[in-house]
């Protein structure tokens, strides 16, 4: 095996192009995010190997000098379809393609994680120390973006990196909105990177950067922290999603998507209730109580659901057969709506169905990246 095509690299390559290689691979192939798959590990161990063959002078020259370092056991056993042709090795690739190659990759083909814990005691390297300095701007804002699928959506503003600040990003402030309270939080805490689903340059806002505007501004730019928003992409992701996370909270099982650009979500309870039972339910986990419009005595199916301020979805929730549709805010026709078509509609509150998706992509980071993520929560009645 020719370790610099298992790098997927050419002869002459430097040594920052080694361990650039490596990083990205050892991020695609590491154990942690291929749990019980085999041949990933066999091909991690196998880039591993490589790398610290080539990033060694003497141990380079002597390999290059055609004294190839013996096939050991480890590369030779239990090494099935490996097949660089195919996996497209693509030395222009961003962070954020390979990321998200591996993150769609695992929707797929992985129901039941489960860790390998075993494994991963024997692999030579640490999950952060391969990655503890992949933190470039660029490679967050690219990994980010690929993650959320941000450029699928048409949004009311822009999603991404809203506001540059600092270029290499460690430490992350995670919120629901970036309000002056919250980038005061990041400022405390040393935050590179503040990480909002309510960010700033909303479509119908007045553009200009006076008054409360200036101030927020003024303290982000002064502390060179970086913010970036995602408003819709992080309502719609499918796992990491506010969403997504109220189903968790709540232990609804998905088994649709409505409205739209597919951001609402259709699901069951874990057993047929009723409303009377689901509301205290809810109250207990988000802690605070819902405004319902219903019959507490009305069952509950299935249930749509739409975070934030999603009550315009109700025809298109009514659409999908539920029982009772929950979103954030509730308008003053909504209570007709619901009265007059039957279908149950509970306000759980705006900030309270909204604090999820930030925190679970926050979490996810912090895993992915061995990076110090915080999520804040500034506290908001609604
Ligand atoms: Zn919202």
């Amino acid at each position: 095996m020719d370790l610099y095509v298992v790098l997927g690299l050419s002869h002459g390559a430097s040594d920052a192009e080694i361990k650039r290689a490596y990083r990205r691979l050892a991020r695609r192939f590491h154990p942690d995010i291929n749990p019980g798959d085999r041949t990933a590990v066999a091909r991690f161990r196998q880039i591993v190997d490589a790398y610290e063959t080539l990033i060694d002078p003497d141990r380079r020259s002597r390999y290059d000098s055609g004294h190839a370092e013996p096939d050991d056991d480890r590369q030779a056993g239990g090494f099935e379809g490996f097949d660089f042709s195919t996996r497209g090795v693509d030395h222009s690739a961003t962070f954020g393609d390979l990321f998200a190659e591996v993150l769609s990759a695992h929707g797929s083909r992985r129901p039941a994680p489960e860790r390998g814990a075993d494994l991963h005691q024997e692999l030579p390297i640490a999950f952060d120390e391969a990655f503890a300095d992949a933190v470039l701007r660029e490679d967050r804002r690219a990994y980010l973006d690929a993650l959320l699928d941000a450029a699928r959506f048409r949004d009311y503003c822009p999603n991404g990196l809203q506001v540059e600040g600092r270029e290499r990003i460690g430490r992350i402030v995670c919120g629901v909105t970036a309000s002056q309270a919250l980038i005061e939080a990041a400022i405390e805490r040393g935050a590179d990177a503040l990480l909002v689903h309510h960010g700033w340059f909303w479509k119908a806002e007045d553009g200009r950067i006076t008054g409360f505007r200036r101030q927020r501004m003024a303290r982000l730019l002064a502390h060179d922290i970086n913010l970036f928003a995602y408003h819709l992409p992080l309502d719609a992701h499918v796992a990491l999603g506010n969403n997504a996370q109220l189903a968790r909270q709540f232990g609804w099982t998905v088994t649709g998507r409505f409205g739209e650009q597919d951001i609402g979500f259709v699901g069951v309870p874990p057993a047929p209730t009723f409303l009377g039972e689901l509301v205290p339910q809810m109250e207990r986990v988000l802690g605070r109580a819902p405004m319902t419009v219903g019959d507490p005595a009305r069952k509950v199916a299935r249930i749509a659901w739409c975070s934030g301020g999603a009550q315009d979805y109700f025809e298109a929730a009514l659409a999908t057969g539920a029982d009772v549709f929950v979103s954030g805010e509730i308008s003053e026709q909504t209570v007709h709506l619901a009265r007059e078509t039957g279908m149950a509609y509970i306000a759980a509150g705006h900030h309270a169905t909204e604090r999820y998706g930030v925190k679970a992509l926050g979490e996810h980071l912090a895993q992915e990246f061995g990076i110090a993520c915080e999520f804040v929560d500034i506290d908001n009645p609604v």
